[in-house]
């Protein structure tokens, strides 16, 4: 994918979440449509360019990976600052995860110009089947209702809707640029 060679516009996307709730699989799906079961932070990249067609047209992303640094909010902020969009991901199998996104979209908010369009991801859907605690389908739907923001539920594992979140977003920022 030589997209990035030319002059062509990109759009900035950043990953955000908590810790361990996917986005470096996530990226790895999207990228290379591989799933490791154990990643390591340290082998984050920074980021990852890729050509998507978003309604007949060619669309460049440059996917940013928080890689590890989430914990540091200056630096998340600095993510955020020149972002276009932002996948903001919370592991389905950690009720923390999720109750941290009020956090973020509150950075988000916080640090971003005007109102940049935000995909409210629960990943790791396919672990439902087998933990008993989880948070339901329809917490995710009412907390992006109360953002106004997208969502949808996704597996880097077997990559159900990592495409799909990503095209969803990417009509988004597009429109909104
Ligand atoms: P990050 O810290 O947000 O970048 O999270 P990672 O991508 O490093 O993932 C943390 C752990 O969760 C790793 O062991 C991954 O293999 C695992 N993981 C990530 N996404 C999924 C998923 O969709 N399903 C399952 N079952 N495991 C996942």
């Amino acid at each position: 994918d030589l997209g990035y060679m030319t002059s062509e516009k990109a759009y900035r996307i950043v990953l955000a979440g908590d810790a361990a709730v996917g986005k470096s699989s996530f990226l790895l799906r999207l990228c290379k449509n591989e799933f490791k079961l154990n990643t390591s932070a340290t082998l984050g990249v920074d980021f990852q360019m890729k050509t998507f067609i978003v309604d007949g047209e060619p669309v460049l992303l440059q996917l940013w990976d928080t890689a590890g640094q989430e914990r540091f909010r200056s630096i998340a902020k600095s993510y955020f600052r020149r972002a276009d969009g932002v996948l903001l991901l919370y592991d389905v199998t950690c009720e923390k995860s999720f109750l941290n996104i009020r956090e973020w979209v509150d950075m988000i908010e916080d640090v971003s110009q005007d109102d940049i369009p935000i995909m409210l991801v629960g990943n790791k859907c396919d672990l439902r089947q087998d933990q008993v605690e989880s948070v339901p389908t329809s917490y995710g739907e009412k907390l992006a209702m109360t953002y106004n923001t997208l969502f949808c539920e996704t597996s880097a594992k077997d990559g159900s809707n990592i495409l799909e979140a990503v095209l969803h977003l990417a009509r988004l920022v597009k429109k909104h640029a």
